[in-house]
């Protein structure tokens, strides 16, 4: 159980907070900053929200008044310990702030943690953890609904609604029960508009995303007897179809697509190193494979990002890792 009252003391007792979210944020990420922002704001509390990373355009609309600013260290640094609270939502290390780690972890302002991935750090000063939560804006939806700390209104419900759709996977992954489908229910009271969030999250491509798609897909191999596939984006691809990172959102969700196939990875070379992003079905702990290369995430949902490690060398070691995590199941 999260202790609700605690974080709500927290709030109260503060005055100034800074906001912030992981490398690529997803509509989580970004949702959860906002419904978190306007709830400190019903308090009149002050609130800025810093990010390592520029607003995905596909997110733009769920901050129409661009309070969300991407981290400049001249203009930020001063912030991090002239704020009360530093709340980091939706990661649970300091390493997913990329260029902001150092100044978070300078800082001696307190720091907490509210999120849903298992194996947090201990980079933070409380921890408002629910790993069995779907999204981190389900954990605020509940948080609101518990302590009566703001009153939901559209600014909230529409970014938690945001944050829930994108984290269930449009609500179809596992955590999706009538619990979850209750909270939709209430959430749509406040003026939520489910077909233009959905559009606006998923139906806006810029055509180089759909050709960047088009790469990983036509690159997919299948290994382990058929049960894994993966595929790979070069450097070579971003730049002939003039695509960037977060272009390549949910391009992995496709490895799972394919008949029997219980583990999926996508693999993303950067200029100094690669990301792999990894998927499962069923009991295949994709979080164990990913710590053992320092990543990490959940169960079905995992990544690891290498700086200075070469693809081409790290490619093998990794599938085999992923071999054996398909012929053991859910075993270390
Ligand atoms: P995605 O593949 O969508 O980027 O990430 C899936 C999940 O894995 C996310 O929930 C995220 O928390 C986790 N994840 C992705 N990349 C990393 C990483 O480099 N380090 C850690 N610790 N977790 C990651
Ligand atoms: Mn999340």
């Amino acid at each position: 159980m999260i202790d609700f009252k605690k974080l709500e003391n927290i709030i109260r007792d503060n005055n100034s907070f800074l906001l912030s979210t992981h490398v690529n944020p997803d509509a989580d990420a970004i949702g959860s900053e906002i419904a978190m922002y306007n709830i400190l704001k019903q308090l009149s509390k002050e609130v800025r929200i810093i990010n390592h990373s520029a607003m995905p355009f596909n997110l733009q609309f769920l901050d129409p008044e661009n309070k969300i600013e991407k981290y400049d260290k001249e203009k930020h640094d001063l912030l991090f310990d002239k704020s009360d609270v530093i709340v980091a939502l939706d990661f649970n290390k300091g390493d997913r702030l990329v260029s902001m780690q150092e100044a978070f972890e300078k800082s001696t302002t307190l720091k907490i943690c509210i999120d849903h991935h298992q194996d947090a750090g201990n980079a933070f000063d409380h921890h408002f953890v629910g790993t069995d939560y779907s999204a981190t804006g389900h954990i605020i939806y509940d948080f609101i609904k518990q302590t009566n700390i703001a009153a939901l209104n559209s600014e909230i419900a529409n970014p938690l609604y945001a944050a829930i759709m994108t984290d269930t996977g449009s609500f179809r992954f596992e955590r999706t029960n009538s619990e979850l489908h209750r909270i939709i229910a209430d959430l749509l009271e406040y003026d939520v508009d489910p077909v233009k969030i959905y559009g606006n999250i998923y139906d806006e491509n810029k055509l180089n995303k759909i050709k960047i798609f088009g790469r990983a897909l036509s690159s997919m191999k299948l290994i382990g007897n058929d049960r894994i596939s993966y595929m790979l984006i070069t450097q070579k691809d971003f730049e002939e179809v003039d695509a960037i990172e977060s272009d390549t959102d949910n391009i992995v969700e496709y490895s799972l697509t394919v008949e029997n196939v219980i583990l999926g990875m996508l693999f993303i070379e950067h200029k100094d190193g690669f990301k792999v992003s990894l998927r499962s079905k069923g009991k295949i702990p994709v979080n164990k494979l990913a710590k053992e290369f320092d990543g990490g995430g959940h169960t079905n949902a995992a990544g690891v990002r290498m700086h200075d490690s070469r693809l081409e060398d790290m490619l093998p070691k990794i599938l085999e890792r992923a071999e054996f995590y398909i012929n053991n199941d859910s075993q270390e």
